[in-house]
């Protein structure tokens, strides 16, 4: 069975002004499916991809094949991990677990914003869970999708340059500024 992009779950304007109607144009619309189409040939190609699940292929594939199984979980995870209803501070249980591992909601904000900012070229910023009630920041170069390295994801913002090159140019720090104002604690909430 082929592999699907996913719907957005929002209008490709709807994370407007932070995130614009052209850059989801191109990074939902381009480099998105671009990932599934890849991984969908690369699948037609090797008999022993097909019928599995999009995890089990980031979960046990290498080199090309893993790189798009992986740019397809992270980008649904990504488009999950915003929300033009987002924003502002964290409630309910994820409030809970990031008080818990940082004392304050200003502190993960920094630890985050110093992951995603300082992240040497293309890769991904996460919170992940850190034990039952804890939450932590880590990052991830290129593809490499935290799920697959046994981490549980909360949420994830998308370090590549072309997540904010459109609307920010080479300004990655406005991109993440922007970004903590599109945030979705109930997604976060949801995976706890
Ligand atoms: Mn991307």
């Amino acid at each position: 069975m082929a592999i699907t992009l996913p719907e957005l779950p929002y209008a490709k304007d709807a994370l407007a002004p932070h995130i614009s109607e052209r850059t989801l144009e191109f990074h939902y619309g381009k480099h998105h499916a671009g990932y599934v189409t890849k991984l969908n040939a690369a699948i037609d190609e090797d008999p022993s991809l097909a019928g599995k699940s999009l995890d089990e292929l980031v979960r046990t594939t290498k080199g090309g094949v893993y790189n798009n199984a992986a740019q397809i979980w992270n980008h649904t995870f990504y488009w999950q991990s915003m929300s033009p209803k987002g924003g502002g501070a964290p409630r309910g249980a994820i409030a809970d677990a990031i008080d818990a591992s940082f004392g304050s909601f200003d502190n993960f904000k920094a630890a985050f914003t110093k992951a995603a900012g300082g992240h040497f070229g293309s890769g991904w910023a996460w919170a992940v869970k850190d034990g039952e009630r804890g939450v932590k920041v880590i990052e991830t170069h290129d593809a490499i999708c935290a799920m697959g390295i046994g981490e549980s994801p909360l949420l994830v913002c998308d370090v590549w340059e072309h997540a904010y090159y459109i609307d920010y140019q080479n300004a990655r720090p406005s991109y993440i500024e922007a970004w903590w104002n599109l945030v979705n604690w109930d997604h976060a909430n949801a995976q706890l």
